[in-house]
């Protein structure tokens, strides 16, 4: 018996499942069958490779000495990805001993150089989720100089250290390479960064990577360096098992739908917002438009599990229910009797981007939290800004902040803007800048309590001590809403 830890990043708490080989099974048809119905919407990707940010975390012993890993680990490491057929899905330009470290950022270092030096046959490029694509962009960005001394020279940089990936990664780099070097040098000195992404491989056609739910907040940041290149959120997948897949893969981030698959595992569905009553039904008993939390029982031992996540029914493939991944149902900000959920706040925050955009600064990832040491408490939102474009300095404008905090209060519900705004039960709300680079200790901190970094996913709410400490020691600017919230309420 073998256990699987989800990342506790999505749900806010870490957890551990029983697994066997049917886990291990439905994963590799689900990588398969997400292949298939990508080629039928994309030509031309038979004879290229993938470079996808695939890697490996450390694996744990329970306290009766049972091994656990996080489940992508697992897979990697199984003869089921082992003995894979040579299909274009399953080719990478990394080679296995890249994906199999577990040192994060030796192996993004080697994905990218690996990538890099074999840019012409690179089709697709892709992470398990955004989160961890838009780390390897930022990566690129610090360490292209050195990447492109490592091909200019045929020479891995000396801190790579893991043994395997070391032999591997230096015979791929292989002879000196001065004039590959050039190109990548001119394209990377580019003032901006626009469309980085296709510009570096020019034959990719498409990224692949869920950015869904609460990982919507990045595709703003990820169509900026692809140039919208399309982005294919193509399966809602988790530790406990696999959901179902995107059958229209180039449909719009917003309009994403998975269809679920029952032969991963027996699917039930709990009504959401039905009162007293508890009403469960099953997959074919979906209704058009009612949320649903979904309810798993599988070969692995699990039983009417809930998931906790909050779906909606958008439609049907043929007869399969599709569901639009709303929220997570757990995850929430409060300080008097209002319920604010990840949904409200991630709606809120991309209202307040389009002030941002005047300023030439990016969002790149933001956190919140309900602080209820003033009093009254109020809402503070953790954000890191970036330049656009490379070597500006980050400016503050102090209105435009100012203006993105009234802008987020008057997108938050009705609840919220009552209690903040008459009898003074929440204070105003509070954006805090923090230094560059916090958002990747936050997520090496989540890693070191046990978090999967290939499953990472930044927690819209923060409930950690420890990671509010790694925020509050970055702050270096507050600002607050400093006007009154208007009271004309939407439906
Ligand atoms: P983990 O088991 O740690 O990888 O986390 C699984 C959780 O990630 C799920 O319960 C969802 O909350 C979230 N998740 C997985 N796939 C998707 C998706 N396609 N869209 C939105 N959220 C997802």
């Amino acid at each position: 018996m073998v256990f699987h830890c989800s990342s506790g990043t999505s749900g806010g708490k870490q957890k551990m499942f029983p697994r066997n080989n049917k886990y291990l099974e439905n994963i590799k048809f689900i990588f398969y069958y997400r292949s298939l119905v990508i080629s039928k919407h994309i030509d031309g990707l038979e004879h290229g490779k993938g470079m996808v940010f695939n890697f490996c975390t450390s694996e744990n012993t329970t306290p009766s000495g049972l091994p656990s890993s996080a489940a992508s680990t697992s897979f990697f490491k199984s003869d089921y990805f082992k003995n894979r057929p040579s299909y274009w899905h399953w080719s990478y330009t990394s080679p296995d001993e890249v994906i199999l470290c577990s040192d994060t950022k030796q192996t993004l270092y080697c994905h990218l150089l690996c990538g890099l030096v074999q840019r012409d046959d690179v089709v697709k490029v892709g992470a398990a989720f955004v989160t961890i694509l838009v780390r390897a962009i930022n990566l690129l960005e610090n360490s292209w100089k050195e990447i492109c001394t490592n091909i200019r020279f045929g020479h891995l940089s000396e801190w790579i250290t893991d043994i395997s990936c070391r032999d591997s990664v230096s015979k791929i780099l292989g002879e000196p390479n001065p004039e590959l070097a050039d190109l990548i040098e001119n394209e990377c000195n580019n003032k901006s960064w626009e469309g980085i992404v296709p510009r570096l491989w020019p034959k990719a056609k498409f990224i692949e990577c869920i950015a869904t739910g609460q990982m919507a907040q990045h595709i703003p940041t990820l169509e900026f360096y692809s140039n919208k290149l399309p982005s294919i959120s193509s399966s809602y997948v988790s530790s406990e098992t696999m959901f179902g897949i995107n059958m229209s893969p180039l449909c719009k981030p917003e309009n994403v739908s998975y269809t679920f698959l029952p032969n991963l595992s027996y699917f039930e569905f709990l009504l959401v917002d039905a009162g007293d009553k508890t009403e469960i039904v099953d997959l074919v008993d979906v209704k058009l438009g009612c949320y649903y939390e979904p309810l798993v029982t599988n070969h692995s031992g699990l039983h009417r599990y809930k998931m906790g996540d909050i779906l909606l029914v958008t439609g049907f493939y043929n007869n399969a229910p599709q569901f639009r991944f709303v929220r997570r149902g757990n995850l929430t900000l409060s300080i008097h009797l209002e319920i604010t959920t990840d949904e409200d706040l991630l709606n809120a925050v991309t209202d307040a981007k389009m002030v941002l955009e005047s300023s030439n600064l990016m969002l790149m990832d933001f956190t919140s939290y309900a602080d209820i040491s003033t009093t009254p408490g109020h809402y503070v939102l953790y954000w890191e800004l970036k330049a656009k474009y490379r070597n500006d300095i980050v400016e503050i404008d102090k209105n435009v902040l100012v203006e993105c905090c009234y802008v987020v209060e008057e997108s938050l519900n009705n609840s919220y803007r009552v209690y903040r705004s008459k009898g003074g039960l929440i204070g105003a709300l509070e954006i805090r800048l923090v230094q560059q680079g916090t958002f990747d200790a936050l997520m090496e901190f989540f890693i070191t309590q046990g978090a999967s970094s290939t499953q990472y996913k930044t927690p819209i709410c923060i409930k950690s001590t420890e990671a509010l400490v790694i925020l509050e020691e970055n702050v270096h600017a507050c600002f607050f809403t400093d006007k009154s919230l208007s009271l004309n309420f939407s439906s």
